[in-house]
């Protein structure tokens, strides 16, 4: 594989970066994954515009232009033939070579920037999607800005763990009896018919593929409510599912053990996702 790092592209066990590096040392660093179907970026001018306010939240330099980003993205995908799967990208607060709480001089301090793919065959025809997928509900003690997309993803994991160790696939986090979102999902529950998913805030991560299935869903008349909803609510709601870039919509079948609706991806969800696949591709770079 072909890795970029700090302007260079070259083969991932050659790429460098520095042990006092802060994304290493203190998780200061933020990131993107962008999905590539049939060897093209969905969703790209969404995720450029986040990583940008991340970096700004954090008082940290851009280390590229936007159409930097965009040429670095296009050119991992040709170097590494992608057709299908994600491009990760992340910027950290890079180190003026020692370890210290206090930010380094933002104007001699120069980020890390570091890119590479992933390929994934059959994402778009996820047998996951068809299959739909089983969450559990664990508490959300992440820390409070959770709008800003930072590496601290040790929770995150730790709540795939304590699904996989229970059969599930996921796990929702839960603050104050209402449900937040997915370890790297946003969560939506139907009810009555009506879409249901908690409104934007510093509790959650901002989702771009939240962001255009909203805009597809209202296009096409279905009805959006974004409000907070309980796991009660959701056990009893007859759908449920989660967006992201990596997953699109997928549909969730079961919460704690209580199986939704007949136990198989509803109407809403499914017909989210074909909407999603179909008119995110129009739009890719
Ligand atoms: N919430 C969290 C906590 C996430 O990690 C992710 C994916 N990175 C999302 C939501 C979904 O965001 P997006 O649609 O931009 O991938």
């Amino acid at each position: 594989r072909t890795v970029y790092v700090n302007g260079d592209y070259v083969p991932e066990n050659e790429a460098v970066i520095s042990i006092f590096d802060r994304g290493f040392l203190m998780a200061d660093g933020v990131y993107e994954v962008t999905s590539v179907l049939g060897g093209k970026l969905i969703d790209f001018e969404g995720h450029a515009a986040r990583l940008e306010r991340s970096l700004s939240e954090l008082d940290m330099p851009h280390p590229c232009t936007k159409d930097e980003m965009l040429e670095i993205h296009r050119e991992l995908v040709r170097l590494n033939g992608i057709e299908e799967g994600l491009v990760y990208l992340q910027v950290t607060r890079g180190s003026d070579g020692d370890r210290d709480f206090v930010f380094p001089d933002r104007e001699t301090t120069k980020p890390t920037i570091v890119l590479f793919t992933q390929s994934k065959p059959g994402l778009a025809d996820n047998p996951a999607a068809k299959r739909g997928t089983k969450v559990i509900s664990i508490d959300d003690i992440r820390w409070g800005r959770r709008d800003i997309k930072t590496v601290q993803l040790l929770y995150p994991s730790m709540g795939k763990m304590m699904a996989k160790a229970a059969g599930a696939d996921d796990a929702w986090m839960i603050e104050d009896g209402a449900v937040t979102e997915g370890t790297s999902n946003n969560a939506y529950i139907v009810k009555d018919g009506k879409i249901v998913t908690r409104g934007l805030s510093s509790d959650i991560l901002h989702g771009i593929t939240r962001a255009a299935v909203l805009r597809f869903a209202r296009e096409a008349q279905m009805e959006v409510e974004e409000r907070a909803f309980t796991i009660e609510e959701a056990k009893a709601a007859e759908e449920a599912f989660s967006t992201s870039a990596s997953a699109f919509v997928m549909p969730v079948v079961e919460i704690d053990g209580v199986p939704l609706g007949d136990g198989t991806p509803g109407p809403v969800a499914r017909r989210l996702r074909e909407i999603y696949l179909d008119e995110s591709l129009k739009t890719a770079i």
